[in-house]
């Protein structure tokens, strides 16, 4: 159960994915001054170094950040416009690096961390024995650490008790690694439970997009029990090439439930480019659905 590490991954197009489409519900949250409180179900170890470790082995961070930085510094050198999204989750990336390389990769904590507000709150859950004192440790770096909480424990059984936050006002990102086939079941369960107790919520699941039965079907059996508390969607995917056969993830997608109205819009000019910039052959391609209420 414990043999998923996220430094593997740091920085992979899948991470591009998702925290480029985070960056945006942050903000949206933002706009009004109520105070928000941020979930992050599955946290990892908080940043990455992608210059030694785990990173240098697996290298995934060569089809993601390094390759779309190298993009942008070409369309930059080029005066082309890189579009919202991408110059958004760029800056992020850049703002937790001193030079103009990236050497290090912000997990989804440090990227949340970076855009609480003082009267914000973020919760972060990770179960792994020696992730979660990494988590710790690099957490207590934080400017921002007094507002945020690290939770070693089960958040599967542990998200209702935190539903619906204070202010209802949330964002729940619901981010498991999936290589235990029980995480489907149990997100189909978690999500039930939370609708049921904060069904206005803004919940981002992160799925692999992999040949297994558990996988394949992970979209359509969200979109039942969102559709069934009556709630808006959105899907995402992005693929970077189709290889049949490879053992390497080619394609992941974000399902958000109750999205903001602006994110489709957004991610609209934001795909094409990802494809572009992270394309590895000709099946490179996204999806962008979403249904309303
Ligand atoms: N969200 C992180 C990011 O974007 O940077 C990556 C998280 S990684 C995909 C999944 C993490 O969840 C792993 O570090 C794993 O140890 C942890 N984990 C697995 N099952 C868990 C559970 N039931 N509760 C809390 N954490 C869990």
């Amino acid at each position: 159960m414990f043999s998923y590490r996220h430094a593997f991954h740091a920085g992979s197009h899948a991470d591009i994915l998702k925290h480029l489409t985070l960056i945006h519900l942050v903000s949206y949250l933002q706009e009004k001054p109520g105070a928000l409180t941020i979930i992050d179900t599955h946290a990892g170890a908080g940043i990455y170094s992608l210059k030694d470790g785990f990173a240098t082995v697996s290298k995934e961070a060569d089809g993601g950040i390094f390759r779309l930085k190298q993009f942008s510094q070409d369309y930059e050198k080029l005066d082309k416009p890189l579009g919202e999204g991408v110059k958004d989750f760029m800056e992020c990336i850049d703002a937790q690096n001193l030079g103009n390389e990236v050497d290090v990769y912000p997990g989804s904590p440090f990227i949340f961390a970076s855009l609480l507000r003082p009267q914000d709150r973020l919760k972060l859950f990770e179960l792994h024995p020696k992730e979660i004192d990494i988590l710790r440790h690099n957490v207590s770096q934080l400017k921002q650490a007094k507002q945020i909480d690290v939770y070693a424990q089960d958040s599967f059984s542990r998200l209702k008790g935190l539903l619906p936050p204070p202010s209802r006002r949330g964002l729940v990102l619901i981010d498991p690694s999936y290589e235990d086939k029980q995480d489907y079941r149990y997100l189909e369960t978690v999500m039930e439970e939370a609708l049921q107790r904060f069904a206005t919520g803004c919940y981002a699941i992160w799925y692999p997009i992999i040949p297994r039965r558990e996988s394949v079907g992970l979209p359509d059996r969200m979109k039942k029990i969102v559709t069934s508390h009556q709630r808006a969607w959105l899907q995402t995917e992005l693929r970077v090439e189709n290889v049949p056969g490879e053992r390497r993830l080619q394609a992941s997608g974000m399902f958000i439930i109750n999205p903001p109205w602006t994110l489709k819009k957004y991610l609209a000019q934001a795909l094409p480019i990802l494809v572009k910039a992270l394309g590895q052959d000709s099946g490179a391609q996204f999806v962008l659905n979403s249904f309303e209420t």
